[in-house]
């Protein structure tokens, strides 16, 4: 039976409910009027619930489709404004144990280079992305109890933490490790990370244990209850995602919303974001069986409808996706995206030669960050380096209640402004120097309260002047 505060993970993610809601969405999909109604009632910004989404993500009427790229866009604009925050993922070992179908990390898998940072290696990997402007990392490590234990991952938080080069800093660490204890998670908060990042993958059960079939990941409720977890141990900011291609889409659209309604209905808060990967070509991983399954359109839509569903919630999209994908997803909801990524372990340093591949995907857009944010500046955004509220406490349901107060929108802009000013008196080219300071100039007219206005004129000054790290 469907429960949304359950605990356990069939019944908050419940497969008949799942089956129902598709059933449904496709009886209705031609009733226009009913999908106009629910686009109408989503313009308040209050987000729409799992069955709603589903029904208009099935429709398959064009001119519907044209009215939710537009209110996705309109609902972006009114909580996140133009801004993009940037970040980028940091490999610290792909030793793992468990046997996922899709990914060549996977433990039998004899063909991949492994490779395990040391601490050495991490202050030269942080140097590198201190030296191209990152301010916030999403760490990125398999599944192997003895070569990556809790307390190694540990060790690496505080490692990164305190390095500090030229005028560099990571002021956010985000962790994507696999599903673990409450203990092991109450020593993350105390680490000091961001979010706390678990990709599902597939939520249907079945499908799961296909993809899963051998290591600790296999447990397809361990696996879908670790956020439950992870909450309980005070972490409050957790990313949702699954792995686009692996499974009907529509199944795990629906089974994403649940979770977040879930965390919502248990904990007051849901994820703090969604992440929206497709499967990308990889070491040994039959290109026949994963094939991107999810057409551009589709994924398009899928995108929108999740912005309309759950307003407050970040939206990630990494370089697994094409430049031309992610100007057309910046415009439909996503408000991260990764930027000079690399998907090796070791990748910063040194580029690795082919025949020694340590990568976990193909990436897509590969692009220096300086040629994003230039790209991203001439596109009309403002790319931001903002970690402002994890440091200032606003974690978990504090920041929601701000985001749903509309009061973020002041917030975001002017530490927006400010990072990227650091950012382009350090690291930027002249070019986009030239063209970011204009930008900061246009948007910071635009800040509505004038004392908040005359307190960013005066740090952009300070900034100039070589001082750091002001934030609201
Ligand atoms: Fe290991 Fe994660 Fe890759 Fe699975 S997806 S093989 S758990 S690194
Ligand atoms: Fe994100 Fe908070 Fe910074 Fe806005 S102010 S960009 S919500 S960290």
């Amino acid at each position: 039976m469907y429960n949304s505060k359950s605990k356990i993970a069939t019944e908050f993610i419940d497969d008949a409910e799942i089956k129902k809601t598709l059933a449904y969405a496709e009886e209705n999909k031609e009733n226009l009027e009913l999908i106009r109604g629910l686009i109408k009632r989503a313009e308040d910004c209050k987000g729409l619930n799992y069955k709603e989404a589903a029904l208009l993500l099935e429709c398959e009427d064009p001119e519907i489709h044209q009215e939710l790229f537009s209110l996705a866009e309109r609902i972006k604009e009114k909580f996140y404004g133009n801004r993009i925050v940037m970040f980028a993922p940091l490999y610290l070992s792909n030793y793992c144990i468990n046997g996922c179908r899709y990914c060549p990390y996977h433990g039998k898998n004899k063909s991949i280079t492994r490779k395990k940072l040391t601490q050495e290696d991490i202050v030269k990997e942080v140097t590198a992305l201190q030296d191209m402007g990152h301010k916030r990392l999403a760490l990125e490590a398999g599944e192997d109890p003895k070569m990556n234990p809790i307390e190694y991952i540990l060790e690496c938080i505080d490692t990164i933490y305190s390095i500090k080069h030229k005028n560099g800093a990571i002021r956010r660490v985000n962790v994507n490790i696999a599903a673990t204890t409450v203990e092991n998670y109450k020593k993350l908060k105390d680490a000091g990370i961001g979010t706390y990042i678990l990709f599902q993958e597939t939520y249907n059960k079945e499908s799961y244990e296909y993809l899963h079939p051998t290591g600790p990941k296999s447990d397809y409720a361990y696996h879908t209850e670790a956020m439950d977890r992870a909450m309980e141990a005070g972490i409050d900011d957790v990313g949702c995602g699954v792995l686009f291609g692996l499974n009907m889409y529509k199944y795990d659209f629906v089974g994403i919303l649940m979770h977040a309604q879930h965390l919502e209905d248990t904990f007051g808060c849901g994820p703090h974001t969604i992440s929206v990967p497709r499967v990308r070509p990889a070491d040994d991983i039959d290109p026949d069986e994963f094939d991107n399954g999810v057409p551009d359109d589709v994924f398009k839509r899928i995108i929108a409808v999740l912005r309309i569903a759950v307003p407050y919630t970040g939206i990630i999209m990494s370089t697994r996706e094409s430049k031309e994908m992610r100007a057309a997803a910046l415009h439909l909801g996503v408000s991260q995206i990764s930027g000079g990524s690399r998907t090796s372990v070791g990748g910063y340093v040194e580029e690795e030669p082919e025949e020694d591949n340590s990568a976990q995907f193909d990436v897509s857009d590969t692009r220096t960050l300086n040629q994003v944010v230039d790209w991203l500046i001439d596109e009309g955004h403002v790319p931001s380096f903002c970690t402002a509220c994890y440091r200032e406490g606003r974690t978990g349901d504090r920041f929601m209640s701000l985001v749903k107060s509309g009061q973020i929108a002041n917030i975001c802009q002017p530490n927006a402004l400010m990072t990227l000013k650091e950012y382009l008196e350090d690291y930027a080219s002249p070019e986009t120097k030239e063209k970011g300071e204009a930008i900061i100039r246009k948007r910071l007219e635009m800040i509505p309260n004038e004392k908040v206005k005359e307190l960013v004129r005066e740090h952009l000054g300070d900034i100039h002047q070589g001082r750091r790290d002001f934030r609201l």
